[in-house]
């Protein structure tokens, strides 16, 4: 099945067009400062993947997925004859709140469900949807399914999700932790699963998402139980611009100190913290690790508490679960950097994750799902590469085909 996989963002849209039966990428495409005068666009098409610009200016983010509409209609190099070859179309979906559990074909039922979680994410699904509506318009044949960031963390139980402030906030104002990139922590404790040769519904698993965002999930049996991101992808782990938890009363504190606003306040917060924030330096750890090698003490420091916050996560969720059998480091960091994961398990060999080094060593396994940890660990240590354009296009395959399946 084709399958366009859209992921916006309130100033970002990527998309993907995914051939499922083989798992072939045959379009890549991603639009970044969107709404601001310095807006681009680059598609690429297989196989050789030659970016080429779509001009932006002046679009908002469904008007950037309309021009890339326009580009794989028209364009003789693109991997589809017209716009009739998608077969479905997978939205990521960053906030479904309480109302969905599982990914979802986007019935008129489901869309003013989607529509009404649009106050947990404003800067995200208000995108979501208004592209959603777009690709109706443009491709009214074509189904269309919803998948969450959130979906996955749904099985939390109440003492995880509440937080400690008067009922009345949850109850009208739904504030409580949704979690996030649920859609990447699900596939990683499936492939560990996988990895050991046992039942996920047997497994405790501390799944790590450590990329540019970053989030931590204890999965008992194959359900999330707690994970660190929040009501907002805010909370938790230390994150490239994201300060992750802090002290509350620091944010009012600053805003009466400096006479600053809340946007300010959530632009500080997003934007310019975390390891951004501490090295002064650079959002990528990579920048970071270099600068930290020769000899820069702020960059030294945004690793050192990196590494910290993330045994301290993986130790309250060991505390949190009645067993753990594997470790399991996912995205950007956790998959490609040996250094960082020798650092974090130096730390963590008296709990019983005791890495390898030999197989930590990167050195042609970037890619690889594998184990990590010495034969004997009580605790194993995996690697799983995730994508999560892929298990979007996925699950929209598998929602649609066992719709097509079900009116047969
Ligand atoms: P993601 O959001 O999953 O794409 O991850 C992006 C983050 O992964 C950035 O901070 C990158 O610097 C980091 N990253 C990617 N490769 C490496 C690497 N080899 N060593 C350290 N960090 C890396």
């Amino acid at each position: 099945m084709i399958v366009l996989v859209v992921n916006a963002g309130s100033s970002t849209l990527k998309c993907q067009l995914i051939q499922t039966d083989g798992k072939v990428r045959l379009m890549k495409a991603l639009a970044e400062r969107v709404g601001h005068p310095d807006a681009v666009m680059e598609a690429a098409f297989a196989p050789g993947f030659e970016p080429r610009a779509v001009e932006v200016a002046g679009c908002d983010v469904p008007a950037c997925l309309d021009r890339l509409l326009d580009l794989l209609e028209s364009d003789p190099a693109s991997p589809i004859a017209s716009l009739a070859d998608i077969q479905a179309i997978g939205n990521r979906i960053v906030a479904g709140g309480e109302h969905f559990s599982e990914s979802t074909l986007i019935d008129e039922g489901a869309f003013a469900a989607l529509v009404q979680c649009e106050e947990l994410a404003p800067l995200h699904n208000p995108a979501a949807d208004a592209c959603i509506r777009l690709l109706r318009h443009r491709l009214p044949d074509t189904p269309q399914a919803a998948v969450f960031d959130t979906a996955f963390h749904t099985s939390m139980p109440a003492k995880a999700y509440m937080y400690p402030l008067p009922q009345r906030y949850y109850q009208q104002y739904g504030i409580r932790r949704y979690g996030a990139h649920g859609t990447s922590h699900r596939y990683a404790a499936q492939q560990a699963a996988n990895l050991l040769g046992r039942p996920l519904a047997d497994l405790g698993l501390i799944t790590c998402h450590l990329g540019n965002g970053g989030s931590i999930t204890a999965v008992n049996h194959g359900e999330s139980i707690d994970t660190t991101m929040g009501f907002t992808p805010l909370e938790g782990l230390m994150m490239g611009t994201r300060s992750g938890s802090i002290d509350p009363a620091i944010v009012t504190y600053i805003m009466r100190r400096d006479g600053i606003g809340f946007d300010e306040m959530d632009r500080i917060l997003n934007k310019e913290s975390g390891i951004l924030g501490v090295s002064g330096l650079s959002a990528d750890m990579r920048d970071v690790l270099a600068a930290a090698d020769a000899g820069d003490a702020d960059a030294a420091l945004a690793v050192d508490m990196y590494v910290y916050k993330v045994q301290k996560a993986i130790g309250s969720f060991y505390a949190a679960m009645t067993r753990t059998d594997a470790v399991v480091m996912t995205a950007g960091i956790g998959e490609n950097s040996a250094e960082l994961r020798e650092r974090i398990f130096a730390g963590l060999a008296h709990m019983g994750m005791i890495l390898d080094l030999e197989k930590n060593d990167v050195t042609g396994q970037i890619g690889v799902n594998r184990v990590i940890s010495i034969d004997d660990s009580p605790i194993k240590i995996c690697v799983v590469t995730t994508d999560e354009e892929m298990r979007i296009a996925r699950e929209t395959d598998a929602l649609v085909g066992g719709e097509a399946e079900a009116a047969r």
